[in-house]
């Protein structure tokens, strides 16, 4: 059979622990013999992010910026912890996706992978909700304090012309507890632009909620924004693909996402997708069964699993174990920047291929062979055999050859 081939690397982004030997597998037994693969490899594993004084890191992301598709491993970000375990390390690294992310000024999309033989806890969420969560400032980077008196506080912003402006927040009467709170139009923007690029490439309707009813100016900002950039730059493209973009009121948005049928991207500011991300993720099931994509404004789209480097099995590997790891969410991040790789260079072999390692991935579930993670899970009835990551894997390869 004649390998498919690629015109444009994407960057592969290795990682550390049992993603990293899950990585090797999946490459080895589902793309090398079908894909005649072209990437710009970098290894973000933390004992060569240490060599590089963190340099792999940053050149991968502007690797990314320059090539469009990147597709990462999970990777430590060191704590204390794990400096004591690694005694060689000259600096507590920074989470490798918190620099990627600030190089990209990119947007995290999280969607779980969907299965008939497991039922989300919503009984009528028959598609996937992706959760887009604005990553920067409110809450997150607001000040706060407590007083113990009777007083007033008030809000002054003094621009570099001199100019201010102050307002009166509150006078009380007993002890207070305050916040300022800020977010920058430029990132607003920038999250606004990632949405409408991602709900372009997965032709899903978009939806955005706040509460600009009580948070007139604040939230009617974000509201302001998105519907500028939507009505500007996004509009006739959405009208082309018979998608639409939705805006509504929080609570509203909570009501209709928990009535629907799923099958949409949410966007929603840094708070309400902290909260909603989780809530969304624990109804469909597993972790392990979560993807990510970080999407920044211009459309460079960089493709992982949402969870970890699963630090317990990788020490029973070490020991000899053959460990039943489950690698969905890094097969999908595969297929995904293999997709999209073959979306951007025209290469319909190419996303036909990323399609059908996705399909045999979940007709291999479907025939009751997975990972021993899914086994509580499944509906009562269905017939299940737990096997070990490499047998799931050939199996996933028997299928796809
Ligand atoms: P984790 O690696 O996600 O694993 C937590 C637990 O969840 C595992 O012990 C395992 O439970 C279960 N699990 C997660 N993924 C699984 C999979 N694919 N198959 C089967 N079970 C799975 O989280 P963590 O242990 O908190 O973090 C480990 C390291 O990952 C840390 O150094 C952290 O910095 C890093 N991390 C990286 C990323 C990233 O790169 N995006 C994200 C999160 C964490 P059982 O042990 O009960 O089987
Ligand atoms: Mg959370």
């Amino acid at each position: 059979m004649e390998k498919i081939k690629m015109t444009t690397p994407l960057v592969e982004m290795d990682g550390d622990e049992m993603t990293r030997i899950l990585w090797g597998m999946i490459k080895e037994k589902l793309i090398l013999p079908f894909v005649d693969l072209k990437t710009e490899y970098y290894d973000l594993g933390l004992l060569n992010r240490n060599a590089t004084k963190d340099q792999v890191t940053v050149d991968a992301a502007n690797a990314a910026r320059r090539l469009g598709v990147a597709v990462k491993c999970a990777t430590i970000t060191p704590n204390r912890q794990r400096m004591e375990e690694y005694p060689e390390l000259t600096e507590m690294w920074r989470s490798p996706n918190g620099t990627i992310r600030a190089i990209l000024d990119g947007t995290a999309f999280r969607a779980p992978i969907v299965l008939p033989c497991i039922k989300p806890v919503v009984k009528n969420w028959e598609m996937p909700i992706t959760i887009a969560r604005h990553a920067y400032g409110d809450m997150y980077k607001a000040v706060d304090m407590a007083t113990d008196e009777p007083g007033t506080a008030t809000l002054t912003f003094k621009g570099e012309s001199g100019a201010e402006k102050t307002l009166h927040v509150q006078t009380v009467d007993g002890p207070a507890v305050w916040q300022g709170q800020h977010n920058k139009e430029e990132s607003i923007r920038a999250f606004a632009r990632s949405c409408f690029q991602y709900a372009i490439a997965q032709k899903q309707d978009l939806w955005f909620s706040t509460k600009d009813t009580i948070a007139k100016v604040y939230d009617g900002e974000f509201k302001r924004i998105f519907e500028e950039e939507y009505e500007t730059s996004y509009k006739a493209e959405f009208e082309k693909l018979g998608i639409a973009y939705f805006y509504t009121l929080i609570d509203d948005a909570v009501a209709r996402a928990v009535r629907s049928r799923g099958g949409f991207i949410w966007a929603l500011k840094n708070y309400d997708g902290d909260v909603m991300s989780d809530m969304v993720a624990a109804a469909f099931g597993s972790l392990a069964m979560m993807t990510s994509v970080l999407v920044s404004p211009d459309g460079t789209m960089e493709f992982e699993a949402s969870h970890g480097t699963v630090t317990r099995h990788y020490y029973r590997y070490l020991q000899g174990e053959r460990t039943s790891t489950n690698p969905m969410a890094t097969i999908f991040a595969w297929s995904g920047a293999l997709r999209r790789r073959g979306e951007l260079d025209g290469l319909p072999q190419l996303v036909e291929f990323g399609r059908r390692l996705e399909a045999a991935s979940l007709e291999t579930l479907a025939d009751g062979v997975m990972t021993k993670d899914l086994l509580p899970l499944v509906e009562p009835g269905f017939q299940a055999r737990g096997v070990d990551s490499e047998e799931f894997l050939e199996a996933i390869a028997a299928r796809l050859a």
